[in-house]
């Protein structure tokens, strides 16, 4: 099977950092981080995933000061499991000089009623944080990416995408291929201003089973965070959501991009940007060269056609749908018959396995194949009443849906 979008080093980051996915409250949440404190250094920092506190029944994260007080005043940070907004404490927001006066451009520092941080980051504040925290050496990255590519081929992964690669990567891969550690397929597709360092060194390791095989580009956020980018409001919180890219920055990536004859992977979740994608897309005359829309969870009926007419790749994650449900139904409950709508993409033109692909987007959530085919087959979770369906009309059956992973 093909893995159409992974994040290879966060994987194997990911399962070495504290996992709160099974946390159902911010007490719950509390207290796995301090169970690590025995094991720590004074100085070790506290890193942890999916969080999930919107369905807690208390919907608040925890406050800088109570992770302080859990860790014993260490560095802890821990995201949302969207990867969209984190929290951290005081000695990682000290560490990254994040201050009630700091200003981080498409970030967001949460305050108090005192004006002073909460902890709470969103977006490219979380980023920020995130970025400070000190990097893995060489031969930790080499360990994580590993256990990554283990971990996805014994799920059944024999083709996998990087759809974030850093300039690093493709050597690492290179070099676990050449000892023999791994035999899976890559396409690495590394941030279009991580192009230039990319090329530098990719005639030292591209091969027959590893190639740069495009860029990457962010247009918007995320649904859980309302930061996706909306045609219409959101039902609740009436915003449209955050743009991440101009139309112009958006051209020029695709102009970078096409220069070295590589294709876009555009991060695109609600219908504006997707539209501005395809628009983009059009205007470079970027047609027909595998661009690639990521996620797309929002189409508007006007869109559905331009995909296949501008030659362009859908590339969804179904199984994120099984986690959105409830933030489907709060912010876009009027509009749920144009979530992933798969069905219509295949009518238009788009071919399961070639123009319409599958992949999970891991770590943010777990790799499984069974969650996409789940989403794709049923469009709800396992233990819901049908009538909770979302969208039922764009179902596929399981084999387009296993053709979409190019199961053989
Ligand atoms: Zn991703």
């Amino acid at each position: 099977m093909r893995e159409a979008h992974a994040h290879l080093f966060q994987l194997g980051r990911s399962l070495t950092m504290l996992d709160c996915s099974g946390c159902d409250s911010r007490q719950a949440l509390l207290e796995l981080v301090g169970s690590c404190n025995e094991s720590l250094a004074k100085n070790d920092w506290v890193l942890a995933h999916s969080a999930r506190p919107e369905s807690w029944p208390d919907p608040h994260w925890p406050t800088r000061q109570e992770l302080d007080h859990a860790s014993d005043g260490r560095a802890v940070c821990v995201w949302c499991f969207d990867y969209h907004s984190m929290a951290a404490s005081t000695a990682a927001l000290d560490h990254a000089k994040i201050t009630s006066d700091t200003i981080i451009g498409r970030g967001v520092i949460e305050l108090d009623s005192d004006g002073s941080p909460t902890g709470v980051l969103y977006e490219h504040a979380a980023l920020h944080l995130w970025s400070s925290v000190p990097e893995p050496d060489a031969a930790h990255r080499r360990a994580f990416v590993l256990s990554a590519c283990l971990h996805l081929k014994e799920l059944g992964y024999t083709e996998v995408h990087d759809l974030k690669a850093q300039p690093w990567l493709g050597q690492v891969v290179s070099d676990l291929h050449t000892s023999s550690q791994i035999d899976q397929r890559f396409k690495l597709y590394p941030l279009t201003k991580d192009l230039g360092e990319t090329l530098a060194t990719a005639d030292q390791w591209e091969s027959d089973h590893l190639t740069l095989a495009g860029t990457k580009i962010f247009t918007d956020g995320s649904l859980n965070s309302r930061t996706a980018w909306m045609l219409d409001p959101y039902t609740d919180t009436k915003t449209t959501g955050t743009p991440m890219m101009s139309p112009q920055e958006i051209d020029e990536a695709m102009l970078i991009s096409k220069r070295h004859n590589l294709p876009v992977a555009a991060h695109a979740i609600g219908d504006a940007a997707v539209r501005a994608v395809l628009d983009s897309i059009e205007r470079t005359n970027c047609t027909d060269m595998n661009a690639r829309i990521e996620h797309a969870e929002l189409i508007h009926p006007d869109d559905i056609q331009r995909f296949a007419q501008l030659g362009v790749i859908a590339s969804i994650q179904p199984c994120h749908l099984l986690p959105d449900i409830e933030t489907l139904h709060a912010g876009l409950a009027d509009r749920l018959d144009r979530v992933l709508p798969m069905r219509a993409l295949i009518d238009a033109g788009l071919v399961p396995g070639e123009s319409l692909i599958f992949g999970s987007d891991v770590p943010i959530v777990r790799a499984d194949h069974e969650d996409s085919i789940q989403a794709a087959v049923h469009r709800r979770r396992v233990n819901m009443p049908k009538s909770e369906s979302i969208g039922i009309d764009q179902a596929l059956t399981i084999e387009e849906s296993l053709t979409c992973f190019n199961a053989h």
